[in-house]
């Protein structure tokens, strides 16, 4: 058997995809020619787009989804090199500025089939309900066009097919379904965790992750060798690659990978045709009665504000301005200390032990939000870099550092940024490979952004060190998560799309990604995400047979 090289070129073509669940295998996969007039048109297969093109043809639409990254089938593909799995992750150019320029690549966002849920780290975490109404009950940042409780079925689905881990109980927020699947078991690392919130009297859970703690099917359970944020290469983690993409194809859709879309066409009646796309050396395009846009925070916007053309001369469903802004990174701030014993703290998912407290107390805050934190475990290439870029080791001292590798322990946040129109996403002068323009990313954090920061720092420190660490450090300038650039709302002057999903400005062209969100909350967006894309793909089910899709 010769290795096809997802890299190289194409996987899915002659009416097959990679099957993901055996080396070399193939699945029979419907397949569309250009000039067929498909349903749906999804550009980007990740957290967003991958769960619509499921749900979209498990409702019985034609779909073919996009994606400008390769196919990989994990069993072969991945290895456990941090330098090898670089090819996960969107390296093309970026231009960052601003008064706090976000760090680009690998902490952000993916270029697969799966997109970012190929590399990420499997934490799966509601909202606070109040969330969705921020502004009319909290205070601050912007209201959802949603309601909780819808929601919350939502989220149970979603738990659901990817068979999330997690406790019994959950303690904080309105009364959940028990999680499919038993929590995981603690490493050190997330004892630390649970010593230090026990200490502080806060409380603390096993955190409810996207990766097996029982076999289920051809995946067999976690084996906690720690190389999830790099790619799990024995398929226990439950990422849009083997979760929502198999079931998608099997329903008949269509993925077309290594295709990258680098225009959405209007018609003389203002709305998508379909889309121009680069594959196999040449540009070719998709005719389609509809078209989502689902390719993460940053490359949505860019792929709207490159469609400009005569009739929609500032991009498309850029009517309100907003196409691009109110960019929000989440503040992904850590504290590090040693422990007496050896931690290894690289065994075992990176967070399995996680407080919300912060996400749920509204007193004692000097801030708007909220945050969580988790235990975290860095694998040694990313914890070289962090002791160099962080906390300034060079030399002697980062060899020294290394060495105490295993008796590391650290603690982090994933913290709630406030919306700004300020922070935005723009097209810079500089084009591509494709010949496209590329983004130009402006972010400077507000002061609520920093007291967030200060706050969860402070606390931090002080709970490592009842947890009994020594040489407590902070690392203060790190941001993970994009997300807003299209948010969602009900006034087409102050949003981009609606509750749907769908533009104000083309009925039939989508927004179905991280892109929608109005806010951020303390918590990964990954799971919200694909709880919206399955409420989307049920909306346009029920549109469709009202009648009211523009043109199915
Ligand atoms: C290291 C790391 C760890 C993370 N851990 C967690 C976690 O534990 N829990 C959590 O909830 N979230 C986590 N996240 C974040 C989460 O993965 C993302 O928020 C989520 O996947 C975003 O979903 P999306 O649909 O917006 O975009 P993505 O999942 O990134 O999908 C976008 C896809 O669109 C494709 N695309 C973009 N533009 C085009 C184009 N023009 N043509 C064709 N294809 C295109 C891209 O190649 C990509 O595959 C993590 C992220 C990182 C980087
Ligand atoms: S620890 Fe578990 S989820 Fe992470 S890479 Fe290993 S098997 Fe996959």
């Amino acid at each position: 058997m010769t290795y096809d090289d997802p890299l190289d070129s194409p996987r899915a073509t002659q009416g097959r995809a990679p099957d993901v669940f055996r080396p070399g295998g193939f699945v029979p996969m419907r397949q569309h020619r250009d000039s067929d007039l498909v349903d749906f048109v999804i550009v980007g297969t990740g957290a967003g787009g991958g769960t619509l093109a499921c749900r979209l043809a498990e409702h019985g639409f034609s779909v073919v989804a996009f994606d400008a990254g390769p196919y990989f089938r994990p069993l072969e593909d991945f290895a456990s090199d941090e330098s090898e799995q670089d090819k996960l992750y969107w390296t093309d150019d970026r231009i960052v500025d601003g008064a706090n320029p976000l760090q680009m690549g690998s902490n952000n966002s993916g270029k697969a089939v799966g997109g970012s849920t190929v590399h990420f780290a499997m934490v799966s975490l509601r909202f606070r309900p109040e969330w969705f109404k921020s502004r009319t009950l909290l205070g601050y940042g912007a209201d959802w066009p949603l309601d909780w409780r819808e929601m919350w079925d939502y989220y149970a689905e979603v738990e659901q097919a990817l068979k999330i881990s997690g406790p019994v109980t959950y303690p904080w927020g309105p009364k959940r379904p028990r999680y499919p699947y038993r929590a995981h078991p603690l490493n050190a690392a997330a004892r630390v965790l649970a010593k230090g919130c026990e200490a502080m009297g806060i409380g603390w859970t096993e955190t409810p992750l996207a990766t097996l703690s029982a076999p289920r099917g051809l995946a067999h359970p976690c084996v906690y060798r720690g190389f999830c944020v790099t790619g799990c290469s024995t398929n226990a983690k439950q990422s849009a690659l083997v979760t929502w993409i198999p079931r998608a194809i099997a329903a008949g859709a269509e993925i077309r990978d290594l295709a990258m879309v680098g225009r959405v066409e209007t018609g003389k009646d203002g709305l998508a045709t379909g889309v121009h796309y680069f594959r196999d050396g040449q540009w070719r395009f998709q005719r389609a009665r509809n078209v989502v846009v689902a390719g993460y925070a940053i490359e949505t916007p860019r792929l709207l504000l490159n469609s400009a053309n005569a009739m929609f001369p500032n991009g498309l469903a850029n009517s309100s301005g907003l196409v691009g802004k109110n960019l929000m990174a989440q503040s992904n701030q850590a504290v590090w200390g040693l422990m007496e014993d050896e931690v290894r703290s690289y065994k075992g998912p990176p967070s399995l032990a996680i407080t919300e407290h912060w996400n749920y107390a509204d007193r004692d805050k000097d801030f708007f939000g909220g945050y969580a934190y988790m235990s975290q475990g860095p694998l040694p290439q990313l914890w070289a870099n962090t002791q160099f870029s962080a906390h300034g080791l060079w030399g002697d001292p980062l060899v020294a550092a290394m060495k105490a590798y295993n008796h590391v322990a650290g603690l982090k946040i994933v913290g709630e940024m406030l919306p700004q129109e300020s922070n935005r996403v723009t097209l810079a002068d500089e084009v591509d490979q494709y010949g496209l323009r590329i983004p130009r990313i402006t972010y400077s954090w507000c002061d609520n952004d920093k007291r967030l920061i200060e706050h969860s720092l402070r606390f931090m420190s002080q709970a490592l060190q009842a947890a009994g660490a020594r040489d407590i450090w902070s690392q203060d300038d790190d941001t993970c998560h994009l997300n807003g650039t299209a948010r969602m709302g009900d006034d087409p002057r102050s949003s981009v799309v609606d509750a749907d999903c769908r533009s104000w400005d083309i009925p039939n062209l989508w927004i179905c990604d991280g892109s929608v969100f109005p806010t951020v909350g303390g918590v990964n967006p990954s799971l919200t995400i694909q709880a919206v894309a399955c409420r989307t793909a049920d909306r346009i089910r029920a549109m469709a047979r009202r009648k009211e899709l523009a043109a199915v």
